[in-house]
């Protein structure tokens, strides 16, 4: 229960076990085709380039950047946790220019400052924000935010990582135009996948470009000619055939289960945890509007022992959860209610063994 990878359910442990066979056969490249679909379906898009990146979460954010930030482009970055410092080294990295929203450790990506930011810098092509902020457990408005960056004709690079699956997402109808997530957060697949789409508008950005994506792995036109639509098929990379029987059987299980039917799901256990945390004398952290079920931060009261805690829960329950990161070590817990992990059961369990190494 922490800030993942969350728990694989068996399903998926199963089709991980299938037998591998080619990256280029025709049996995986109707899995292939499924698996666009079935993403196409998460990410609530009818983007065509919507595919899994062959490696973690962090690549699905390299991904994002190194196609889009060409050399000398000003990109505007909000940063309220770590992930949008990451973003802010990637923007460097592709010789970019970064102009930083900064907003404190815990609260939501402020729009009035984005948009100001936006109108200072008119040369600005690209707004990056994280939607769901895994270092500190909160949401940022993403709608609105995206909304500010079409008036001001810039695209939108968005982080969902930690949402897709768990909290509302609309690519298509919130206008994001370079959208990446995780395989191991709500998703409950194993850790190694980076789903991503790329709207058209994103897709005419990379086709235009006179300088080359400085990764050859990351570069989606070269990528395209694997994953791409009616055309051949041609290797690019070796598939991670396996983690991608596994993926597949993720997002089946997101299917049948129904995307709404999840976020209620996620919304459900959140608020039992919530409830029996306060009954504890735990608070959170975050502010009840800005607050992501599936990573909840609670604040640690004073004078008890952040490390020892943790330490107990895991030897003595088998229960990890979360540590505070960057500013927010030993302040907070993080704890993780994500996809097949996010279950009354646990919640159950959570406060079991919290109250009895706290001795409440
Ligand atoms: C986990 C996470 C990442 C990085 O994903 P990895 O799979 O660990 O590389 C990026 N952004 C956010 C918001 C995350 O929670």
């Amino acid at each position: 229960m922490g800030p993942g990878p969350s728990d694989v359910s068996p399903r998926v442990l199963g089709a991980l076990g299938r037998p591998t066979i080619g990256h280029l056969d025709p049996l995986f490249i109707d899995l292939m085709d499924d698996v666009k679909r079935l993403l196409q379906f998460a990410f609530k898009t009818s983007n065509p380039l919507t595919i899994p990146i062959s490696a973690p979460g962090s690549a699905g954010m390299e991904a994002a950047f190194v196609n889009l930030v060409r050399p000398g482009d000003t990109v505007i970055v909000c940063q309220n946790g770590v992930f949008g410092g990451r973003m802010k080294e990637n923007v460097e990295r592709c010789g970019g220019v970064p102009v930083m929203v900064q907003d404190r450790w815990g609260d939501p990506v402020d729009p009035g400052k984005v948009e100001t930011a936006l109108k200072q810098h008119p040369e600005a092509s690209i707004l990056a924000f994280v939607h769901s902020e895994t270092s500190t457990g909160v949401r940022s408005d993403a709608e609105t935010l995206c909304k500010l960056a079409k008036n001001h004709g810039a695209l939108v690079i968005m982080d969902t990582v930690t949402t897709l699956g768990g909290i509302d997402l609309r690519v298509d109808e919130w206008g994001a135009d370079a959208v990446y997530s995780g395989s191991q957060k709500c998703l409950s697949c194993v850790p190694g996948i980076a789903p991503i789409t790329f709207s058209s508008d994103a897709v005419e950005r990379i086709k235009a470009r006179d300088t080359k994506v400085q990764s050859w792995f990351l570069d989606m036109q070269l990528v395209m000619g694997y994953w791409g639509g009616d055309a051949k098929r041609a290797y690019h990379h070796t598939a991670p055939v396996n983690a991608m029987y596994a993926l597949h059987e993720a997002l089946l299980i997101l299917e049948e289960e129904g995307l709404e039917q999840s976020f209620a799901r996620h919304k459900k256990n959140h608020d039992a945890l919530v409830s029996g945390l306060d009954g504890l004398g735990l608070s959170m952290a975050v502010s009840e509007e800005w607050r992501l079920p599936q990573l909840n931060a609670v604040s640690i009261p004073d004078g008890v022992d952040d490390a020892a805690v943790r330490a107990r829960l895991l030897k003595d329950f088998n229960l990890e959860i979360g540590a505070g990161l960057g500013e927010l070590a030993g302040k907070q817990w993080r704890i993780g209610l994500m996809g097949h992990a996010s279950s009354p059961v646990n919640v159950e369990r959570c406060l079991t063994a919290l109250a009895a190494v706290l001795g409440r």
